[in-house]
């Protein structure tokens, strides 16, 4: 059973064609990245696959189970601002995705992510970098089957940017989840990416999906 799998993928908005047979198959544990243009349908691809674009054709399925039936519980996922609450706590940003009380496990989350220490911090003292790790932890926070990432880094600056790769590439290694990343930088899902899927060659359409093997430096 893959741990994602989307076959003959459809979308369209009016005229505008967002995705068009788009098949994708992602095992568990692996770390794929999906790199193309803007307006190439990565965004539409996560709306997806989160259960928030209900309307489409063809099949999307996580862990066996169709998306739109509630598949998407086991997802989470990381936006490329890390839109935390800048009122709560690190600590209490992480455990917004979890219902029931902290239980140690936040804490672990904010260790497992360098970020001892800073559980009672608020977002404006942390550095972008800090603040999109505290975003990671909390896509990690349900445990999902699989983690969604759209443009995680680019509001990075670029130093910034390459620690945090290295980071997330250090959380998967320890963790092992399924990864999905979209991302419109090649050198960074070529980097990342045990495979790295290209979507569309024309903004607005896709004209086709190629798996393409890459091997990290
Ligand atoms: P990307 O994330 O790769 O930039 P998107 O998935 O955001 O691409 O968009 C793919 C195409 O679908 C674009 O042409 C975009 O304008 C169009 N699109 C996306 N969302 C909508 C929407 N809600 N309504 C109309 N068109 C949309
Ligand atoms: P090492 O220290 O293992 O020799 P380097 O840090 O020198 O590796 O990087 C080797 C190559 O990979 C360089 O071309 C560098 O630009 C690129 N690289 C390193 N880290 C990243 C990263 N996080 N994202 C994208 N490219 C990277």
């Amino acid at each position: 059973q893959p741990a994602l799998e989307v076959s003959a993928l459809r979308k369209a908005y009016g005229d505008t064609v967002a995705l068009s047979d788009v098949d994708l198959t992602v095992d568990h544990g692996e770390f794929v990245t999906v790199v193309g243009p803007s307006g190439c349908g990565k965004s539409t691809l996560l709306r997806v696959l989160t259960g928030l674009e209900e309307r489409f054709e063809g099949r999307a399925e996580i862990d066996g189970s169709d998306v739109r039936e509630g598949g998407s519980d086991d997802v989470g996922m990381v936006f490329q601002e890390p839109r935390l609450l800048p009122w709560a706590t690190v600590r209490e940003n992480v455990a917004v995705g979890l219902d029931g009380p902290d239980d140690g496990r936040v804490d672990d989350l904010v260790s497992q992510v360098g970020l001892e220490g800073f559980g009672d911090t608020r977002p404006d003292e942390l550095s972008g970098g800090m603040a999109q790790r505290v975003s990671l932890a909390r896509g990690l926070a349900y445990e999902p089957e699989l983690l969604l990432l759209d443009e995680p880094f680019s509001a990075l600056d670029a130093l910034t940017k390459y620690e945090q790769q290295d980071f997330l590439l250090e959380v998967w290694n320890r963790l092992e989840p399924t990864v999905l990343l979209v991302t419109h930088d090649v050198e960074e899902a070529a980097y990342l990416g045990d495979r790295v899927v290209v979507l569309g060659d024309q903004p607005g359409t896709v004209e086709r999906v190629i798996d393409v093997a890459v091997d990290r430096p």
